[in-house]
Protein backbone atom coordinates (compact mmCIF):
# COMPACT_ATOMS: atom_id res chain seq x y z
CA UNK A 1 0.00 0.00 0.00
CA UNK A 2 0.87 3.65 -0.33
CA UNK A 3 3.09 3.16 -3.70
CA UNK A 4 0.94 4.90 -5.98
CA UNK A 5 -2.22 7.15 -6.39
CA UNK A 6 -4.77 4.70 -6.80
CA UNK A 7 -7.14 7.64 -7.92
CA UNK A 8 -10.24 5.82 -6.08
CA UNK A 9 -11.17 9.21 -4.43
CA UNK A 10 -11.29 13.15 -5.03
CA UNK A 11 -10.90 15.25 -2.51
CA UNK A 12 -12.33 19.06 -2.70
CA UNK A 13 -10.78 21.60 -0.03
CA UNK A 14 -12.16 24.86 0.11
CA UNK A 15 -10.39 27.55 2.51
CA UNK A 16 -8.07 30.49 2.36
CA UNK A 17 -4.99 30.69 0.11
CA UNK A 18 -2.21 33.23 1.92
CA UNK A 19 1.04 34.83 1.93
CA UNK A 20 1.75 33.93 6.01
CA UNK A 21 4.29 36.22 7.77
CA UNK A 22 5.36 34.06 10.85
CA UNK A 23 8.06 33.96 13.43
CA UNK A 24 9.01 31.66 16.18
CA UNK A 25 12.17 31.54 18.51
CA UNK A 26 14.13 29.31 15.62
CA UNK A 27 13.37 32.41 13.02
CA UNK A 28 10.73 34.13 10.28
CA UNK A 29 9.97 33.85 7.24
CA UNK A 30 8.18 36.86 5.40
CA UNK A 31 5.16 36.52 2.75
CA UNK A 32 5.52 32.66 2.20
CA UNK A 33 3.05 30.53 0.92
CA UNK A 34 0.50 29.41 3.58
CA UNK A 35 -3.50 29.29 3.85
CA UNK A 36 -5.35 26.40 5.67
CA UNK A 37 -6.46 25.04 2.17
CA UNK A 38 -2.96 25.23 0.85
CA UNK A 39 -1.39 23.21 3.55
CA UNK A 40 -4.45 20.47 3.26
CA UNK A 41 -3.75 20.50 -0.17
CA UNK A 42 -0.29 19.58 -0.39
CA UNK A 43 -0.53 16.94 2.27
CA UNK A 44 -3.86 15.27 0.88
CA UNK A 45 -2.22 15.85 -2.70
CA UNK A 46 0.38 12.86 -1.61
CA UNK A 47 -2.68 10.28 -1.91
CA UNK A 48 -5.33 11.61 -3.94
CA UNK A 49 -6.30 13.78 -6.28
CA UNK A 50 -6.95 17.24 -5.07
CA UNK A 51 -9.73 19.92 -6.71
CA UNK A 52 -8.58 23.53 -4.23
CA UNK A 53 -11.23 26.28 -4.16
CA UNK A 54 -10.57 29.46 -2.73
CA UNK A 55 -9.27 33.11 -4.14
CA UNK A 56 -5.83 34.84 -4.77
CA UNK A 57 -5.38 38.14 -5.92
CA UNK A 58 -2.88 39.11 -8.94
CA UNK A 59 -0.19 39.86 -6.40
CA UNK A 60 0.22 36.27 -5.46
CA UNK A 61 3.09 34.63 -7.30
CA UNK A 62 2.23 32.04 -10.21
CA UNK A 63 5.53 29.71 -8.90
CA UNK A 64 3.05 28.87 -6.27
CA UNK A 65 0.33 28.03 -8.26
CA UNK A 66 2.63 26.01 -10.58
CA UNK A 67 3.96 24.33 -7.32
CA UNK A 68 0.40 23.32 -6.42
CA UNK A 69 -0.54 22.00 -10.18
CA UNK A 70 2.52 19.74 -10.21
CA UNK A 71 1.42 17.93 -7.44
CA UNK A 72 -1.68 17.38 -9.68
CA UNK A 73 -3.62 19.53 -7.80
CA UNK A 74 -6.89 20.50 -10.26
CA UNK A 75 -6.73 24.88 -10.08
CA UNK A 76 -10.04 25.40 -11.69
CA UNK A 77 -11.51 26.17 -8.76
CA UNK A 78 -8.98 28.98 -7.79
CA UNK A 79 -10.02 32.68 -8.50
CA UNK A 80 -7.60 35.28 -9.64
CA UNK A 81 -8.87 38.75 -9.08
CA UNK A 82 -7.26 41.09 -11.49
CA UNK A 83 -6.09 44.13 -8.86
CA UNK A 84 -6.62 42.88 -6.13
CA UNK A 85 -4.15 41.64 -3.29
CA UNK A 86 -4.01 38.34 -1.43
CA UNK A 87 -4.87 37.59 2.14
CA UNK A 88 -2.67 37.91 4.61
CA UNK A 89 -1.49 36.64 7.35
CA UNK A 90 1.18 37.76 10.58
CA UNK A 91 1.71 35.60 13.69
CA UNK A 92 4.03 34.58 15.91
CA UNK A 93 4.61 32.07 18.76
CA UNK A 94 6.57 32.24 22.00
CA UNK A 95 9.03 29.14 23.22
CA UNK A 96 5.93 26.48 23.83
CA UNK A 97 4.76 26.93 20.07
CA UNK A 98 1.17 26.03 21.40
CA UNK A 99 -0.92 28.59 20.46
CA UNK A 100 -0.64 31.29 17.50
CA UNK A 101 -0.27 35.02 18.33
CA UNK A 102 -2.24 36.52 15.35
CA UNK A 103 -0.73 40.06 14.98
CA UNK A 104 -2.12 40.74 11.45
CA UNK A 105 -4.97 39.36 9.18
CA UNK A 106 -5.33 41.39 6.15
CA UNK A 107 -8.67 39.55 4.08
CA UNK A 108 -8.51 41.68 0.89
CA UNK A 109 -9.68 39.55 -1.67
CA UNK A 110 -10.72 36.76 1.14
CA UNK A 111 -13.28 39.51 2.66
CA UNK A 112 -15.27 38.88 -0.65
CA UNK A 113 -14.89 34.79 -1.45
CA UNK A 114 -17.78 33.40 -2.40
CA UNK A 115 -17.13 29.85 -3.04
CA UNK A 116 -18.18 28.85 -6.78
CA UNK A 117 -17.86 24.99 -6.97
CA UNK A 118 -17.00 23.88 -10.47
CA UNK A 119 -19.42 21.30 -12.05
CA UNK A 120 -16.39 19.15 -12.22
CA UNK A 121 -15.54 18.53 -8.71
CA UNK A 122 -19.31 18.50 -7.69
CA UNK A 123 -18.94 14.67 -7.36
CA UNK A 124 -15.86 14.78 -4.88
CA UNK A 125 -16.13 11.69 -2.56
CA UNK A 126 -14.48 13.53 0.40
CA UNK A 127 -15.14 17.23 1.11
CA UNK A 128 -13.03 19.31 3.26
CA UNK A 129 -14.65 22.63 4.18
CA UNK A 130 -11.57 24.57 6.06
CA UNK A 131 -12.13 27.19 8.68
CA UNK A 132 -14.05 29.40 6.98
CA UNK A 133 -17.33 31.83 7.97
CA UNK A 134 -19.90 28.52 8.69
CA UNK A 135 -22.05 30.30 6.20
CA UNK A 136 -20.24 29.91 2.58
CA UNK A 137 -19.13 26.03 4.22
CA UNK A 138 -22.88 25.58 3.77
CA UNK A 139 -23.39 26.77 0.68
CA UNK A 140 -19.97 24.77 -0.62
CA UNK A 141 -22.52 21.78 1.17
CA UNK A 142 -25.47 22.67 -0.87
CA UNK A 143 -22.92 22.74 -4.55
CA UNK A 144 -21.99 19.19 -3.87
CA UNK A 145 -23.38 15.78 -4.64
CA UNK A 146 -23.95 13.54 -1.89
CA UNK A 147 -19.57 12.70 -1.00
CA UNK A 148 -18.38 9.77 1.32
CA UNK A 149 -17.92 11.61 3.97
CA UNK A 150 -17.58 15.79 4.23
CA UNK A 151 -15.42 17.13 6.70
CA UNK A 152 -15.29 20.84 8.55
CA UNK A 153 -12.95 22.71 10.55
CA UNK A 154 -13.70 25.67 12.37
CA UNK A 155 -12.52 28.02 14.62
CA UNK A 156 -13.28 30.34 18.02
CA UNK A 157 -14.41 33.04 15.99
CA UNK A 158 -16.83 31.40 14.31
CA UNK A 159 -18.09 29.57 17.46
CA UNK A 160 -18.47 33.20 19.12
CA UNK A 161 -19.76 35.08 16.47
CA UNK A 162 -21.74 32.92 13.74
CA UNK A 163 -22.86 29.77 16.29
CA UNK A 164 -26.51 29.00 14.76
CA UNK A 165 -24.83 29.04 11.09
CA UNK A 166 -21.91 26.78 13.02
CA UNK A 167 -24.86 24.20 14.43
CA UNK A 168 -26.34 23.93 10.83
CA UNK A 169 -22.95 23.01 9.34
CA UNK A 170 -22.44 20.71 12.57
CA UNK A 171 -25.50 19.14 11.58
CA UNK A 172 -25.07 18.24 8.02
CA UNK A 173 -21.09 17.40 7.65
CA UNK A 174 -20.00 13.58 8.96
CA UNK A 175 -17.16 14.83 10.75
CA UNK A 176 -16.23 17.98 12.71
CA UNK A 177 -12.59 18.41 13.33
CA UNK A 178 -12.12 20.89 16.02
CA UNK A 179 -8.92 21.38 18.53
CA UNK A 180 -9.96 20.80 22.46
CA UNK A 181 -10.25 24.69 23.76
CA UNK A 182 -12.57 24.36 20.38
CA UNK A 183 -14.56 22.06 21.49
CA UNK A 184 -15.04 22.61 24.89
CA UNK A 185 -15.81 26.46 24.40
CA UNK A 186 -18.88 25.12 21.57
CA UNK A 187 -19.96 22.28 24.36
CA UNK A 188 -19.42 24.01 27.48
CA UNK A 189 -17.89 21.03 29.15
CA UNK A 190 -14.34 20.99 30.71
CA UNK A 191 -13.85 17.76 30.20
CA UNK A 192 -12.77 16.64 26.54
CA UNK A 193 -14.63 13.14 26.61
CA UNK A 194 -18.01 14.81 27.62
CA UNK A 195 -17.19 17.76 24.93
CA UNK A 196 -16.76 15.52 22.61
CA UNK A 197 -19.90 13.21 22.93
CA UNK A 198 -21.78 16.79 23.48
CA UNK A 199 -20.38 17.44 19.64
CA UNK A 200 -21.28 13.93 18.49
CA UNK A 201 -24.73 14.94 19.70
CA UNK A 202 -24.56 18.48 17.10
CA UNK A 203 -25.44 16.14 14.15
CA UNK A 204 -21.97 14.52 12.88
CA UNK A 205 -21.21 11.09 13.01
CA UNK A 206 -17.99 11.63 13.83
CA UNK A 207 -15.62 14.44 15.86
CA UNK A 208 -11.72 14.71 15.68
CA UNK A 209 -10.28 16.44 18.75
CA UNK A 210 -7.00 17.54 17.58
CA UNK A 211 -4.84 18.59 20.81
CA UNK A 212 -1.29 19.37 19.42
CA UNK A 213 1.90 17.60 20.68
CA UNK A 214 -0.62 15.69 22.80
CA UNK A 215 -2.24 13.70 19.53
CA UNK A 216 -5.51 13.50 18.64
CA UNK A 217 -9.29 11.75 19.40
CA UNK A 218 -11.89 10.51 17.50
CA UNK A 219 -15.24 9.94 19.19
CA UNK A 220 -18.30 8.27 17.27
CA UNK A 221 -21.20 6.48 19.18
CA UNK A 222 -20.33 4.27 21.90
CA UNK A 223 -16.42 4.50 20.09
CA UNK A 224 -13.23 6.66 21.89
CA UNK A 225 -9.68 6.04 20.09
CA UNK A 226 -6.45 7.82 20.68
CA UNK A 227 -4.13 8.57 18.09
CA UNK A 228 -0.57 10.09 19.18
CA UNK A 229 1.13 12.57 17.45
CA UNK A 230 4.77 11.95 16.23
CA UNK A 231 7.52 12.82 18.79
CA UNK A 232 9.65 15.40 16.74
CA UNK A 233 13.19 16.46 17.52
CA UNK A 234 13.07 19.52 15.72
CA UNK A 235 9.75 22.03 15.77
CA UNK A 236 10.18 25.65 13.57
CA UNK A 237 7.07 26.52 12.51
CA UNK A 238 3.84 25.08 13.65
CA UNK A 239 1.51 26.75 11.13
CA UNK A 240 -0.69 24.61 9.11
CA UNK A 241 -0.02 21.70 11.64
CA UNK A 242 -4.07 21.49 11.69
CA UNK A 243 -4.42 21.73 8.07
CA UNK A 244 -2.22 19.37 7.32
CA UNK A 245 -3.25 16.61 9.45
CA UNK A 246 -6.86 17.54 7.95
CA UNK A 247 -5.54 16.87 4.67
CA UNK A 248 -3.91 13.91 5.52
CA UNK A 249 -7.04 12.30 6.82
CA UNK A 250 -9.07 13.65 3.94
CA UNK A 251 -6.47 12.20 1.54
CA UNK A 252 -6.06 9.14 3.10
CA UNK A 253 -9.62 8.43 3.23
CA UNK A 254 -10.27 9.05 -0.78
CA UNK A 255 -7.12 7.22 -1.49
CA UNK A 256 -8.43 3.80 0.44
CA UNK A 257 -12.27 4.34 0.15
CA UNK A 258 -12.94 3.19 2.97
CA UNK A 259 -14.54 5.84 5.61
CA UNK A 260 -15.81 3.14 8.29
CA UNK A 261 -14.51 3.27 11.86
CA UNK A 262 -11.11 1.15 11.63
CA UNK A 263 -10.00 2.93 8.55
CA UNK A 264 -10.82 6.79 10.09
CA UNK A 265 -8.38 5.57 12.70
CA UNK A 266 -5.68 5.12 10.50
CA UNK A 267 -6.46 7.99 8.37
CA UNK A 268 -5.92 10.21 12.03
CA UNK A 269 -2.30 8.52 12.48
CA UNK A 270 -1.86 9.93 8.88
CA UNK A 271 -2.86 12.95 9.65
CA UNK A 272 -0.71 13.12 12.70
CA UNK A 273 2.25 12.66 10.71
CA UNK A 274 1.36 14.94 7.86
CA UNK A 275 1.50 17.64 11.10
CA UNK A 276 5.14 16.56 11.84
CA UNK A 277 6.48 16.99 8.89
CA UNK A 278 4.47 20.49 8.80
CA UNK A 279 5.93 21.50 11.99
CA UNK A 280 9.48 20.60 10.99
CA UNK A 281 10.06 23.55 8.34
CA UNK A 282 8.61 26.96 7.98
CA UNK A 283 6.02 27.34 5.56
CA UNK A 284 5.44 24.48 3.59
CA UNK A 285 9.54 24.09 3.10
CA UNK A 286 9.13 20.39 4.53
CA UNK A 287 5.61 18.96 3.66
CA UNK A 288 6.24 19.85 -0.51
CA UNK A 289 9.00 17.09 -0.28
CA UNK A 290 7.52 14.35 1.71
CA UNK A 291 7.17 10.59 0.35
CA UNK A 292 5.33 7.87 0.44
CA UNK A 293 8.21 6.01 2.24
CA UNK A 294 8.25 8.77 4.42
CA UNK A 295 4.89 8.12 5.73
CA UNK A 296 5.16 4.42 5.88
CA UNK A 297 8.55 4.93 8.42
CA UNK A 298 6.45 7.45 10.49
CA UNK A 299 3.30 5.33 10.75
CA UNK A 300 5.69 2.11 11.84
CA UNK A 301 7.15 3.94 14.55
CA UNK A 302 3.93 5.72 15.91
CA UNK A 303 2.81 1.59 15.93
CA UNK A 304 5.82 0.81 17.65
CA UNK A 305 5.79 3.38 20.22
CA UNK A 306 2.12 2.99 21.13
CA UNK A 307 1.80 -1.04 21.32
CA UNK A 308 1.63 -2.16 24.66
CA UNK A 309 1.09 -5.54 25.17
CA UNK A 310 -1.22 -8.09 27.23
CA UNK A 311 -0.16 -7.76 30.87
CA UNK A 312 1.50 -11.05 32.02
P1 LIG B 1 -3.34 26.48 11.54
O1 LIG B 1 -1.93 26.70 12.01
O2 LIG B 1 -3.59 25.05 11.16
O3 LIG B 1 -4.35 27.03 12.46
O4 LIG B 1 -3.52 27.30 10.17
C1 LIG B 1 -2.77 28.41 9.85
C2 LIG B 1 -3.13 28.88 8.46
O5 LIG B 1 -4.43 29.44 8.49
C3 LIG B 1 -2.18 29.98 7.99
O6 LIG B 1 -1.51 29.54 6.83
C4 LIG B 1 -3.07 31.19 7.73
O7 LIG B 1 -2.83 31.77 6.47
C5 LIG B 1 -4.47 30.66 7.79
N1 LIG B 1 -5.37 31.57 8.52
C6 LIG B 1 -5.08 32.37 9.57
N2 LIG B 1 -6.17 33.09 9.95
C7 LIG B 1 -7.17 32.74 9.14
C8 LIG B 1 -8.56 33.11 9.01
N3 LIG B 1 -9.13 34.03 9.80
N4 LIG B 1 -9.29 32.51 8.04
C9 LIG B 1 -8.75 31.57 7.24
N5 LIG B 1 -7.46 31.19 7.28
C10 LIG B 1 -6.67 31.74 8.22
Amino acid sequence: MLHSINGMGKVLIVGSIALDSVSTPFGQVEEALGGAAVYAACAASLLAEVRLVGVVGDDFPQGHLDFLAQRGVDLRGVQRIEGGKTFRWRGRYEYDMAQAKTLATDLNVFADFRPEIPPEYRDSEIVFLANIDPELQLSVLKQVEKPLLSICDTMNFWIEGKRDELLKVLSRVDLALMNDAEVRELTGHASLLKAGRAALELGPRYVVIKKGEHGAVLLSEGHYFAAPSYPLPTLRDPTGAGDSFAGGLAGFLAYTGDVQEANLRRALVIGAIMASYCCEQFSLDRLRDVTHEDLLRRYGELRDITAFGELG
